[in-house]
């Protein structure tokens, strides 16, 4: 990703658009699926299950709508995971058949907690490496802004090391944002 270096965007912006950057890799057929399944829950409920008269709707519209959210979204779940697993160079047939096999979404949550970082290539050399690494292991190239004292990760934004309180300006912003910049 390529970013200019005037210091323009805020973090809002910054994690909205990570926000829609995980959302949209949510494969188009899990979506349909989720669809398919919030209306097969709704024909369940109100077409299959038998009416008696004592039954309240609204109970029934409320019952419908909360177990087709919850298999929507446990699809689209589903949907994310086939994908993230890919980029992160885990086994995506065990991660599916656990996120899948395992009740009330016990195998997301595990998912969740052991998932390895995204991983990327170094804009300099192309070695593939995790996404929350600062220097390229083989060409020392700097994937991400860092101190020039404590070399801890700092915010493209700050002036002053949050770790150690070194002015960063003068490390000579161009060359710190080197990886941001070309
Ligand atoms: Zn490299
Ligand atoms: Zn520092």
């Amino acid at each position: 990703m390529i970013l200019n270096n005037r210091f323009a965007s805020s973090e809002t912006a910054t994690s909205a658009r990570a926000t829609d950057e995980e959302l949209s890799i949510i494969p188009a057929w899990s979506v349909v699926l989720a669809i398919v399944g919030f209306v097969a829950v709704q024909y369940l409920f109100h077409v299959v299950m038998p009416h008696h008269k004592h039954e309240l709707l609204p109970m029934r519209l409320f019952m419908g709508y909360t177990y087709g959210t919850a298999i929507a979204s446990y699809i689209l779940l589903i949907g994310y995971v086939s994908r993230d697993v890919r980029r992160r160079n885990m086994s995506s047939g065990l991660w599916m058949l656990i996120v899948i096999l395992m009740p009330g979404g016990i195998g997301a949550v595990v998912y969740f907690l052991l998932r390895q970082p995204v991983l990327s290539r170094c804009a300099h050399c192309s070695t593939e490496i995790p996404s929350t690494v600062h220097f390229c292991p083989q060409c020392q190239f700097q994937l991400a802004p860092v101190c020039g004292r404590c070399f801890r990760g700092v915010q493209i934004t700050d002036v002053y090391c949050t770790q150690c309180g070194h002015d960063l300006a003068q490390d000579q912003a161009p060359a710190r944002l080197r990886a941001y910049s070309d």
